[in-house]
């Protein structure tokens, strides 16, 4: 029995901070409809560490992981971001429905295995090679919910709607005509998608305006509205990259921040992925919003993006998340661990993330589960009645964890080791990882290999 179960931690970090002897009461819909305290173990299944509530993922692209490690060559010229994109394209204009289903279900296996128990999947890839729409305009975000069922992982999926390339409604690149969709038809599928998965407790839907260089005024604000209506989450990548800076600059007299401030509603439905290069007045007002800053620090730190200015945006108040985008990386401790080093490396300073007293990796896991479940716009993230029963059993027998308590605990977590100590992971209530390992994962990995096969064949 599964769901509608008790459990028995003798310390789970609960939203008051770290408890002893905690009682939790999954509902057969699994739900957690008790988490308490300083209880008996009677008749509840002891679980076999510490136990975290599982992270909230909140950017990926999950086709992306089948490229990780493939794009390290030097190219002609500078290897930068854009060569990088040029590779991605090449790559996508491959992809069928089965080998997404088979990349997403392996990459959200890893993720489960690392940690993370629900996922943000910014999806982008809807038409057929040629770029025609399939016969379902639904059908390779039915590859990605196949997935993330296969899997056992929780998804908020954000259709992307993409239609220029470039600010000023630049016309679409050949590379590009399987994600460009006029607005109409993406709000149809937005519709669709919200129907077909309505009463499924681990799914939720909402929007992905791509970023102001690939959706014009227009077809923002009638996105934005859609969501809006339907209290949908709305992520749109924003202020990546400098070179992205300058051509808004161009092209608006405005910061891509300044100008979405200036033109939206912006509040914590949105999360706006990177938004690496702020300056200091869009800091404050991003931070006054209450969105969501959605920070990738390894794929930020592959790409050579930059360094978000976290200081000034935890001063003024702001709310953050992590995604791991790319893929070059599965794990929320890696992601949380870079983002502390990329700002003690440039500031010159220890514990950024924790400008108060106490424990720099307790502050980091909280402020990611926080603000991740906002960005997903599902009851996760948290050891409490009402959210979903998504939690990590640590292995407390690694040898980094030995001996450390509480919130010392989560400081070895981030900040010691290579090992990772994940041992159990449930979602809604069901176990998908036991003894570290997934109970499909033999089958999800020879899936992948073939996919890879077919993707990586010369032409
Ligand atoms: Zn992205």
């Amino acid at each position: 029995m599964t769901a509608g179960a008790t459990y028995f931690a003798s310390r789970a970090l609960l939203p008051n901070g770290w408890a002893r002897d905690v009682r939790l009461a999954v509902s057969p819909a699994g739900d957690l409809v008790e988490c308490r305290p300083g209880a008996a173990a009677q008749g509840a299944e002891r679980l076999r560490g510490a136990v975290l509530p599982g992270m909230p993922n909140l950017h990926s692209h999950a086709f992306q992981r089948a490229m990780a490690g493939l794009t390290e060559r030097a190219g002609p010229g500078d290897d930068s971001f854009w060569t990088w994109r040029e590779l991605m394209y090449r790559f996508v204009v491959r992809l069928e429905p089965e080998d997404l289903e088979a990349v997403a279900a392996q990459l959200y296996v890893e993720m489960l295995k690392a940690g993370y128990t629900s996922v943000a999947e910014f999806h982008y890839v809807h038409h057929d090679r040629d770029g025609s729409p399939y016969g379902d305009p639904a059908t390779m975000s039915e590859r990605i919910v196949a997935a993330a069922a296969g899997a056992g992982i929780g998804l908020t999926l954000l259709p992307v709607l993409y239609q220029a390339n470039g600010f000023g409604g630049v016309p679409p690149a050949a590379g590009q005509r399987r994600y460009v969709m006029p607005t109409d038809a993406f709000l149809a599928l937005f519709e669709e998608l919200r129907r077909r998965f309505a009463g499924r407790p681990e799914i939720a839907v909402g929007v992905a305006p791509h970023s102001l260089r690939a959706v014009g005024e227009g077809s923002l604000a009638a996105v934005a509205e859609a969501s809006r209506v339907v209290a949908a989450p709305i992520h749109i990548h924003v202020a990546e990259q400098v070179r992205e800076v300058e051509e808004c600059l161009a092209w608006s007299n405005r910061r891509p921040v300044e100008w979405l401030l200036d033109h939206q509603a912006v509040d914590r439905r949105w999360c706006l992925v990177h938004a690496t290069h702020l300056s200091p007045e869009e800091t404050a007002r991003l931070a006054g919003s209450g969105a969501l800053a959605g920070l990738c620090p390894t794929t930020e730190a592959n790409l050579g993006d930059g360094i978000f200015p976290l200081p000034a945006y935890l001063a003024a108040g702001g709310a953050w998340g992590i995604g791991s985008d790319s893929h070059v990386s599965v794990s929320p401790i890696e992601e949380l661990r870079w983002l502390e080093y990329g700002q003690r490396l440039t500031t010159g300073r220890r514990g950024v993330a924790a400008p108060r007293l106490g424990s720099t990796g307790e502050r980091l896991w909280r402020a990611a589960l926080a603000g991740g479940a906002t960005a997903l716009g599902r009851p996760v993230g948290a050891l409490e009645p009402g959210h979903r029963a998504d939690l990590v059993v640590l292995d407390e027998e690694v040898p980094a964890l030995a001996g450390r308590s509480d919130d010392r605990l989560l400081d070895a977590l981030v900040f010691a080791g290579n090992a990772n100590p994940v041992r159990d992971v449930m979602v809604g209530g069901k176990w998908v990882v036991r003894d570290g390992r997934h109970s499909r994962e033999e089958t999800v990995f020879a899936r992948y290999r073939a996919a890879l096969e077919r993707l990586m064949a010369e032409d």
